[in-house]
């Protein structure tokens, strides 16, 4: 049986899919998505009496912002956003039409079906179920529906927190992407579902950085190879990088993780049977093993221009992942492999956000839980991947990602991101619409 809050979560959630709002990156190529999405929103909200502010830092790139006043005068106030952004299509590789949210089987397919149109479709429709049913919240909530986040939040979260810090006033926590979702936490899960689903919820987002190794020798004619030419320094550098493996980091996000599935499948998770034991875990694996270590994968090579010329440089593009308190560790380290080979010159450099991973916040997410699946349990992770979460915590808020849905044990939500074919359980929206209604007027 659903009811008028979870009717209106799946119709928002649709509308939103239809207003496409690709965000690729390049700023001629950009419609006004956002800033007709925000519209929808803020028209949503005034029908139920909401205020709320368009923001747009530049045309077409809107987001949108609005305070419901909680009950209790003491309590921080929590962040929810969503971002209105999608990130681009391959319409032939879709066997539904990616801007079309039609439903098949039980499914609701679209881009956006899990990032993150369905959070941003679902917080809509609890704010104007509270509206409606005259609900007061306990803490301040502040809804924020932005741009831009899927190229680093620019003209979104970043933008706001630069310009319009005031709009957080009394903010502690964040409720945002990417967790929520279920996946099994027993080993047997049993045709008829029997057995428990854990809830991942993200307190702790892995760092991204970018930097250019530069690699100098003496420029000359091709016929006459000068020994160590840029070319070859550079590859020598990119070689040692590409080949090691940075040490395991045991964080609390990891910690509580192992504590959870250890318990419930027997596995003991020891300093050498770690990666083994996560690999017994499925697709599960996928998101839990990019979390264990820093990573630098060394992306784009540029050097030379002709075949018969040895350029004088020589570079190489680093993509940096990086695990809370790193970043010094990660630097020298980095310096230590390219050795004289290559200067590295650092880019824009996000750290690590880190929020606590015994919260009370936590507790009301499991609470949450408990009410619509009495065998689930909440369990922390490191999402190995950046949200505009990172923007928030220079603000001092603590972020953590919670979109929960309810799924089958194989169906892998994560894998639904920014892929072909992106879909979402109608039930799991459903399921959304009603934990999320709880905790954001419990929190
Ligand atoms: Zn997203």
């Amino acid at each position: 049986m659903t009811g008028e809050l979870e009717n209106e979560a799946l119709q928002f959630v649709r509308d939103l899919i239809r207003i496409d709002s690709v965000n690729t990156g390049v700023a001629d190529t950009i419609g006004d998505g956002e800033t007709r999405a925000a519209r929808y929103v803020r028209e949503r909200l005034a029908e139920v009496g909401i205020d709320s502010e368009l923001i747009e830092p530049t045309p077409g790139r809107g987001s949108l912002v609005a305070r419901l006043q909680g009950s209790d005068p003491d309590a921080g106030a929590l962040l929810v956003h969503a971002h209105l952004d999608v990130v681009p299509v391959a319409k032939d590789d879709w066997t539904h039409p990616p801007f079309g949210a039609e439903i098949h089987d039980g499914y609701l397919y679209g881009r956006g079906a899990v990032d993150m149109k369905d959070f941003a479709g679902t917080i809509l429709a609890v704010a104007r179920h509270y509206a409606r049913e005259g609900i007061v919240p306990r803490r301040d909530l502040v809804f924020a529906f932005l741009a831009d986040e899927e190229s680093g939040g620019v003209w979104g979260a970043d933008w706001l927190v630069r310009h319009r810090p005031d709009l957080f006033d009394g903010v502690t926590e964040a409720l945002s992407e990417v967790g929520g979702f279920s996946v099994p936490l027993d080993v047997d899960q049993g045709s008829a579902g029997g057995g428990r689903r854990a809830y991942l919820v993200a307190t702790t987002e892995k760092g991204v950085a970018g930097a250019t190794l530069v690699a100098r020798g003496r420029a000359g004619h091709g016929s006459r190879p000068t020994g160590d030419t840029a070319v070859v320094r550079l590859a020598r550098a990119v070689a040692a990088i590409g080949s090691h493996r940075f040490p395991v980091q045991r964080t609390a996000a990891l910690e509580g993780f192992l504590r959870e599935f250890g318990a419930a499948r027997g596995l003991a998770f020891t300093e050498t049977s770690l990666e083994e034991d996560l690999a017994t875990l499925g697709f599960v694996d996928t998101i839990v093993g990019a979390s264990l270590r820093n990573t630098v994968t060394p992306t784009v090579l540029r050097g030379g221009e002709k075949v018969n010329v040895i350029p004088a440089e020589a570079s190489a593009l680093l993509d940096i992942r990086l695990l809370p308190g790193q970043d010094d560790a990660l630097r020298s380290e980095l310096r230590e492999l390219v050795g004289d080979d290559a200067d590295v010159v650092e880019g824009r450099w996000w750290s690590a956000t880190e929020a606590p991973a015994d919260a009370a916040l936590l507790a009301v997410l499991q609470a949450a839980v408990s009410a619509e699946d009495d065998s689930g349990v909440v369990v922390p992770y490191l999402l190995p991947a950046s949200t505009d979460n990172k923007h928030f915590a220079r603000l001092g808020i603590h972020g953590y990602g919670f979109v929960p849905l309810r799924v089958d044990p194989d169906f892998d939500v994560f894998a639904q991101f920014h892929a072909a074919d992106e879909r979402v359980p109608v039930s799991a929206l459903y399921f959304c619409a009603r934990v999320t209604e709880r905790i954001l007027r419990s929190a």
